[in-house]
């Protein structure tokens, strides 16, 4: 009696499978935000901005001055799968570009009315076309006259997808979204980052004025924190048995209460790893103790480098995180690194209330 009840199995729509694989990449804004910068430094940009209005749900534009996207691949722009980055299998051991999986813009068409317009450097003329579910409307793109580079903008997102967007909230999507610039700003010290929301500057490291990286990068750190003057310490360290090369900038001991954040990028890529990240704490909790201080905050920059056959960037469709050999051996020589050097540098004693 059994027999017939119950659904039956059958093949979901492609668009269906489409719509629910492009809720997984984009989850959110900040999510849409990343794929999109990386994309701009995959094209080698030096100048990247990003403008949000309403948090990013009305509209999110990333624009670059990148190498530009050629006419003839416009109408493929948005398939999924559909990549410049990767030939075969085998590219995936030796990666040096952050897509690879051809999804972003595509996952992105599905669910926002999404418009790119783009010139190459050489090129007198852009091109413009909007995309939805996954195709280019229209014929052929629009001829333009624009500025060098691409340009991207989403529009409604998840316009079509009303649970995601009535989970998100304005101000926290905006947060995220000023994180995750600061985050790819200190990482890439001599590129030009530029963020507003709902056309006020949020963020900007056109001001940062130091020549070396390094100078600017612990600028650029100090202006996201409001860390005094001289409270970071940068240094750099390696490996040969792991073949692992590390640099960081820390903040000293005492410098912060309020923070307790550690951004990691591993082989150029902004990832979570657990292990790294309780290396890093436990090196803060032992100095902290070490030197009888009460416990404070930390606000650290990670940078590992390490040979790419050892890494697998293919484990997570937003790429957020990666699988490496020896994680924990390198988690543990993270740790006295790091607790060497914050030791080295003693305590900052005039703790300002809130910072
Ligand atoms: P992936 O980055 O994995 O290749 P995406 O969907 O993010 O997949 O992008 C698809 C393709 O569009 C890229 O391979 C690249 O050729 C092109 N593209 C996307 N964004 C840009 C950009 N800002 N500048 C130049 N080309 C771009
Ligand atoms: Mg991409």
């Amino acid at each position: 009696p059994l027999e017939n009840t119950g659904p039956q199995i059958k093949k979901l729509p492609q668009e269906l499978i489409d719509k629910i694989a492009a809720g997984e990449v984009v989850q959110r804004p900040s999510a849409a935000v990343k794929e999109l910068i990386e994309n701009c430094l995959d094209a080698g940009s030096s100048e990247i901005s990003v403008g949000l209005v309403q948090g990013g749900l009305k509209q999110l534009i990333v624009e670059d001055n990148g190498s530009g996207i050629h006419k003839d691949d416009f109408p493929l722009l948005c398939e999924r799968f559909a990549t410049s980055k990767i030939n075969e299998f085998n590219d995936l051991q030796s990666l040096v570009s952050f897509g690879f999986r051809g999804e972003a813009l595509a996952s992105i068409s599905f669910v926002s009315n999404l418009k790119i317009t783009s010139r190459k450097p050489n090129s007198d003329l852009g091109y413009k076309a909007s995309f939805k579910n996954g195709v280019m409307l229209g014929e052929e793109p629009e001829a333009v006259n624009c500025t060098e580079g691409t340009t991207v903008d989403v529009q409604d997102l998840f316009f079509n997808y009303d649970a995601r967007r009535k989970s998100l909230n304005v101000n926290e999507e905006k947060k995220r979204v000023l994180k995750l610039i600061g985050q790819f700003a200190m990482h890439h010290a001599k590129l030009r980052f530029k963020f507003k929301s709902d056309n006020q500057i949020q963020f900007s490291s056109h001001s940062v004025l130091g020549s070396t990286e390094l100078q600017r990068r612990e600028q650029i750190m100090q202006q996201i924190t409001k860390i005094a003057d001289k409270s970071f310490t940068s240094c750099e360290s390696e490996s040969t048995e792991y073949q692992v090369k590390f640099k960081g900038t820390f903040s000293n001991i005492g410098a912060t209460k309020k923070y307790k954040e550690i951004t990691l990028f591993i082989n150029n890529r902004l990832v979570e790893c657990e292990s790294i990240k309780k290396a890093v704490e436990r090196s803060y909790q032992s100095c902290y103790q070490s030197i009888h201080e009460e416990e404070g905050g930390y606000f650290c920059y990670l940078s590992l480098e390490m040979n790419p056959k050892n890494l697998d960037p293919n484990v997570h469709p937003t790429k957020k995180e990666v699988k490496f050999l020896f994680e924990y051996e390198i988690a543990k020589e993270i740790e006295s690194w790091i607790f060497e050097n914050l030791k080295n540098c003693g305590v900052i004693k005039q703790l300002s209330a809130n910072i």
